[in-house]
């Protein structure tokens, strides 16, 4: 008998946490961050304490309550007690690993709790990935993916707090993880070096790395399978668990309109062949009836960006490279340079460890770093910067040749524009998620607020309507999503056929039962802390 209990994913997109057991052994599937369920609570200023550990994750019903499966540095005197009589409390002896999907936060960010000794289970392109990220982005508790510093209690003369977590004096730990797709022996010195440094320099008091190094599969008692699928971040992969009920398979995020929709279609041909017991599958665009392809991206955006006449700032995910190489053949058709910032320089430039066919950015000639106004560089951001040094451009730079750049900025990158001063008739393209996007939430009236204060146009940019953001028809066409629509996800359960579908990541799970009746597959549909055996 095999046990799959629903911690996350159930009717909402993203938050991803599903547990496996079979006996007294256990193997989780992701352990996403909450987006949706986080904003119902906090906000910008308003955020879990840090200095409180585990504890406001727990009680806001972030986190389940299940006693070891967390760092022990994070877990205050007491805590479990409080959470006894939570009907999702338990004890869990034994977890074999953890299987990631893809590098969104939404499917990897709480991974940062986790006990350090828990194997994560990924494609070599997905643990990169998390690596630059956390390497160049914020330093809190909830981005310690790849790294972490263990905190130590600590009571400060005068101070009455019970447990005040202070700055580590113990070395910084690595997670183990476990690269499925690649064999290690064929990864390049560079990329090894990527993988073992880095980190530890960005604050004096961290400490040498100890712990764990890539190491190749092994110490999981599940016999996997990993199928690498297509979604909006490379290295995104589906997962088969071989269980004593049969195979399960869990679809992770996935798309067939995409540029490698056959790494999709592979999958599911290979899934199908295993004839699994049960499919674990994402329903983000279920309702949608088609998606925009990458090459009506291009499209669109040339129409839009061919006509400008000042500055073009076009608003993406950079983790979606592909979206960015849509970008980059925009700058060479126009004459343009793409201007990206250094942190989309570093994971272009990991990215190469791995895929020597990504783009080159110091070899690119349309391809420049703008090198924004921060107030104190990281060393990743000094040895890159000095590593490209023709290669940078300032805002005045920018300001003075408007007509020559595409920059691509984010929401959060926007108050880079009084160092910029646009010229009336800038453009902003929105070619980014949908409204609620993986990873942020676009706060769009402030965004027209400060595309108006310095005259720019928009293109692309959702218009409230009814409470609800939604793009004009007549400026639809800039984004290809990460998520196959309804009809391709009714094909990829009718091809795969398993004998139980589970959706997850869904606000309307409901669709597979009502559209695979009579399929011969049964719909599943999961609680929240739920428990389905197969
Ligand atoms: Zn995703």
């Amino acid at each position: 008998m095999t046990k799959l209990t629903f911690y996350g994913g159930v009717n909402e997109i993203g938050g991803n946490k599903v547990l496996l057991e079979e006996g007294d052994r256990g193997l989780f599937l992701d352990f996403g961050f909450p987006y949706k369920r986080h904003k119902r609570f906090y906000e910008e200023y308003l955020n879990p304490r840090s200095g409180a550990g585990l504890l406001d994750p727990l009680a806001m019903g972030l986190l389940p309550p299940l006693a070891g499966l967390y760092r022990d540095d994070l877990v205050t005197r007491g805590l479990w007690e409080r959470f006894r009589d939570n009907p999702l409390y338990r004890e869990l002896k034994r977890v074999d690993g953890m299987l990631l999907t893809h590098a969104h936060l939404d499917h990897s960010g709480y991974i940062s709790f986790l006990r350090a000794d828990i194997p994560i289970y990924s494609t070599a392109v997905t643990a990169f990935i998390a690596k630059a990220m956390q390497d160049s982005g914020k330093s809190g508790l909830e981005q310690q993916v790849c790294y972490f510093n263990p905190t130590v209690l600590d009571h400060p003369k005068g101070w009455k707090q019970v447990a005040w977590f202070s700055e580590s004096k113990v070395p910084s730990q690595q997670r183990q993880f476990c690269i499925y797709d690649r064999n290690l022996e064929a990864l390049s010195p560079d990329a090894i070096r990527f993988w073992q440094s880095g980190f530890w320099e960005k604050t004096a008091k961290q400490k040498e790395l100890i712990s764990c190094q890539l190491a190749a599969h092994s110490g999981c008692s599940f016999n996997l399978r990993c199928f690498p699928v297509d979604h909006s971040v490379p290295g995104a992969c589906a997962w088969g668990i071989e269980t004593s009920s049969g195979w399960v398979i869990y679809s992770g995020d996935l798309r067939l309109h995409g540029k490698r929709s056959s790494l999709t279609q592979k999958f599911i041909e290979e899934a199908s062949a295993l004839r699994p017991r049960a499919l674990i599958l994402e329903g983000t665009n279920v309702l949608r009836e088609a998606n925009f392809t990458e090459h009506e991206v291009y499209e669109n955006a040339l129409k839009a960006i061919g006509k400008a006449s000042s500055l073009v700032i076009s608003d993406f995910s950079p983790r979606d490279v592909d979206r960015l190489l849509t970008f980059l053949q925009i700058a060479r058709d126009t004459g343009r340079k793409l201007a990206i910032l250094p942190k989309d320089a570093y994971l272009l430039k990991t990215m190469r460890l791995l895929e020597p066919e990504t783009p080159d950015v110091a070899q690119d000639d349309n391809l420049v770093i703008y090198q924004d106004t921060i107030s104190k560089p990281g060393n990743w951001m000094l040895n890159l910067c000095k590593e490209y040094d023709s290669k940078i451009v300032l805002a005045k730079d920018i300001g003075s040749e408007q007509d020559k750049f595409i920059l691509c900025f984010s929401f959060l990158d926007i108050n880079e524009l009084p160092s910029i001063r646009p010229r009336p008739g800038s453009l902003y393209l929105f070619s980014s998620s949908e409204p609620h996007d993986e990873e942020q939430e676009i706060d769009f009236r402030r965004l027209r607020n400060w595309l108006e204060h310095f005259g720019i146009r928009s293109f692309g940019l959702p218009v409230e309507i009814n409470g609800e953001w939604r793009i004009p028809d007549e400026e639809k066409g800039l984004h290809a999503s990460g998520h196959a629509c309804g009809p391709d996800l009714l094909r990829v359960a009718r091809e795969i056929k398993p004998e139980v579908l589970i959706p997850i990541h869904s606000e309307n799970s409901y669709f597979y039962v009502e559209k695979l009746n009579g399929s011969g597959i049964k719909v599943r549909l999961p609680e929240v802390g739920g428990v389905v055996e197969i």
